[in-house]
């Protein structure tokens, strides 16, 4: 069973990809995961897909689609697989197709707005790293740390701007996987807002549809 899990950054995709598999006994496998293991462990891959994510764009497909593909065919996914992060182009959607059947594309659908308001009201720690959310779960005293008083900051990628800019990239990047598995018949649109329990339900209720039965 092979599961991809498709979502704008803040949708919850990576939450919702970990309890998913957790609930299915599915192997959940990330990309980024994977290259920043590599890079930590300092093997060939890694030395090679260095270089772009420091640079924040994408590893070569070659070298990406060798990588999980390689991870996914070991024994201990024979179970299945949730896919999170790959693939993100047609080149590799088209490559995995060739070499495993996928069965369903969980698209977690949540308003620009919502986004927004996710991405762009967190603040963290400077002192201790821990995070709060502006409205969700802010500090006792604006801008202190309830736990150690530090002062809390913004980090340059969670200003409105950047967050929008990154949105933007994402459905560029997402809309022709979106079309693709669409025409397949193979997309469940899932609506991601409401609590990370809520969203995980409709996620494994939709998958146990139809002719394909989850589990
Ligand atoms: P992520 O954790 O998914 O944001 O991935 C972190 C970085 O790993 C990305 O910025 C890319 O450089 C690389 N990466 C992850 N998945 C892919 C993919 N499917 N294709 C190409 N590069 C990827």
């Amino acid at each position: 069973m092979y599961i991809i899990f498709l979502g704008a950054p803040g949708a919850g995709k990576g939450t919702q990809a970990a309890i998913v598999a957790q609930e299915l006994n599915l192997v959940h496998i990330a990309s980024g995961d994977l290259f920043r293991q590599a890079v930590e462990q300092g093997t060939e891959l890694g030395i090679e897909a260095k270089s772009y994510m420091e640079k924040g764009i994408l590893v070569p497909d070659e070298i990406t689609i060798r990588m999980v593909l390689e991870r996914i065919s070991a024994p201990d996914c024979e179970p299945g697989v949730i896919l999170d992060g790959f693939p993100r182009n047609l080149e590799q959607a088209k490559a995995l197709d060739q070499a495993k059947a996928i069965d369903r594309v969980v698209c977690i659908k949540v308003s620009e707005e919502e986004l927004l308001n996710r991405l762009s009201g967190r603040w963290i720690c400077r002192n201790c790293q821990t995070p709060y959310h502006i409205p969700n779960s802010p500090p006792q005293v604006w801008g202190k740390c309830d736990n150690c008083d530090g002062e809390l900051y913004q980090r340059s990628d969670d200003t409105v701007e950047t967050v929008k800019k990154r949105l933007e990239f994402y459905f560029a990047e997402a809309a022709p996987l979106i079309d693709y598995y669409a025409k397949a018949g193979k997309l469940l649109e899932i609506d991601g807002e409401g609590s990370v329990s809520e969203v995980a339900r409709r996620i494994i209720i939709a998958l146990g549809e139809g002719e394909f039965v989850a589990g």
